[in-house]
């Protein structure tokens, strides 16, 4: 399986039935572009940048980032690359960064939430974004986007960026696509009127399946909540698909879910158009996919909208993919 697998390092992510995929990965740190393209991935679709922020003594600065972005971008050689801006708070703390103490820090100050009122600490981000983008294909999407209000704040904040870099003159690219990241149900239910506005949607099952369900993802007790594949979960994820694909858009998926055998065939019936997980699992989903129809996966999709329990749509996944 190895080798079989090996042999798609530099192909394509092509259904059976010849439609067309991105594989990309999710990446934590420059160093591991490395890993990624040794992968096959097609591009970045996860860049969590909170890493740069962690293991210091002090915020990093314009310059340190932007070191770290542009070598991304050139190790990528022009492939897409999703950086996603400052998701801290929640369980990820900062030890110089001081926050309020929470009893729901998941529901609490954290990411967009904390770079909308920190303003210097995403303004400084968004810089050394901008200041990067010259040297590759980057795309940014803001992390735990709630309302359309905090999208257009953070695109305004994003645009003043770039005009002060003009007039300094300093060159940035023209075509960095912004989006977000839909993480949050009330995202999902209005991703039509989102998709108005943003070029594009990463779906982030990791924290929507949390909150979806009400369901701590750390939490060991309440963990078999914790469903993937319960219907509600596809029913947000379609609506995100289609709301996108409405208005000449495209949606990504870089939550765990991504990766996953089960999920892969309904998400492929869905429509997702981007599957981004751990670099180690792109050549194993390629080779999943090959052997997928598109048309019959969409089928399957419909069936698994109308299941009833978790337990159903495995069952139907099982015995459509063998
Ligand atoms: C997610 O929520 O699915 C996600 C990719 O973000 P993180 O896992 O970093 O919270
Ligand atoms: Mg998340």
């Amino acid at each position: 399986q190895l080798a079989e697998w090996a042999k798609l390092v530099n192909e394509p992510s092509v259904s059976k039935d010849g439609k067309r995929v991105e594989l990309v990965a999710n990446i934590g740190t420059p160093k591991d572009v490395e890993g990624a393209l040794k992968n096959g991935a097609e591009g970045v679709g996860l860049f969590r940048t909170e890493f740069l922020y962690m293991d210091r003594d002090e915020l990093p600065g314009e310059q340190f980032q932007f070191e770290a972005y542009k070598s991304v971008l050139e190790g990528m050689e022009g492939k897409p690359v999703v950086v996603r801006t400052l998701d801290i708070g929640g369980d990820k703390k900062l030890s110089y960064l001081p926050l309020p103490e929470e009893l729901n820090p998941f529901l609490g100050f954290r990411a967009i939430r904390l770079c909308l009122e920190r303003t210097d600490i995403f303004r400084t981000q968004l810089r050394a974004l901008l200041r990067a983008s010259v040297y590759g294909n980057l795309k940014i999407m803001f992390p735990m986007i709630a309302t359309l209000d905090e999208f257009r704040q953070a695109k305004a904040i994003f645009l003043e960026e770039k005009e002060k870099l003009a007039k300094e003159g300093i060159p940035t690219s023209d075509s960095i696509e912004l989006g977000i990241m839909v993480e949050i149900p009330s995202t999902a239910v209005l991703a039509d009127q989102f998709a108005k506005e943003v070029d594009f949607f990463s779906i982030g099952t990791n924290d929507l399946i949390q909150y979806t369900m009400a369901a701590d993802r750390m939490n060991e007790q309440v963990s078999y909540l914790y469903q993937p594949y319960n219907p509600s979960i596809l029913r947000l994820v379609k609506m995100v698909i289609d709301a996108s694909h409405k208005e000449g858009k495209w949606t990504g998926m870089c939550g765990e879910m991504a990766g996953d055998e089960t999920a892969i065939p309904l998400l492929l019936g869905l429509g997702l158009d981007e599957f981004s997980m751990s670099a180690t699992s792109i050549l194993k989903a390629r080779s999943l996919i090959a052997k997928l129809s598109k048309a019959e996966m969409e089928e399957l999709a419909e069936k698994a909208l109308n299941m009833r329990t978790v337990d159903e749509v495995i069952e139907l996944v099982k015995n459509a993919v063998q």
